[in-house]
């Protein structure tokens, strides 16, 4: 369910910045310069990584807790 939130509200927020993409930002449309320098696109990775790492981080400990209940 969580997964699930985060997921869809990633999607949510990424998508009007895709929509918008010509005539923004620096440098061409596809390079990595223009995704990593144009606010459109930085503050959408910013979040995706922000999601990933709590994902990860929700994952392992829970692992270490199911891991701990057995031994
Ligand atoms: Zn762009």
């Amino acid at each position: 369910m969580i997964v699930r939130s985060v997921v869809s509200t990633f999607l949510v927020l990424t998508s009007a910045p895709a929509l918008a993409h010509p005539g923004h930002g620096h440098g061409e449309g596809h390079s990595l310069l223009h995704y990593l320098s144009s606010p459109e696109h930085v503050w959408p990775l910013a979040l995706l990584l922000v999601a990933l790492v709590g994902l990860g981080g929700w994952l392992w400990r829970r692992s270490r807790r199911r891991n701990n209940a057995r031994s």
